[in-house]
């Protein structure tokens, strides 16, 4: 899993690629040329965290 942070509405995505279209799941934003951060440990469970509570995956 790779995840990438939207620069327009500040929220994460998430997707199991990193490769091919990647559009903001929320803003609609091409994030495809943004740079993916790889998923670790702790982003797994990071639902804890208030701030990725509302996180979307990104759907292929
Ligand atoms: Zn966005």
């Amino acid at each position: 899993m790779v995840k990438k942070h939207c620069p327009k509405c500040g929220n994460y995505s998430y997707s199991s690629n990193e490769h091919g279209k990647w559009l903001c799941p929320t803003c609609g934003e091409n994030l495809t040329s943004y740079h993916a951060m790889p998923l670790d440990e702790r982003d797994r469970e990071g639902a804890k965290l208030p701030r990725w509570s509302n996180l979307t995956l990104v759907k292929r």
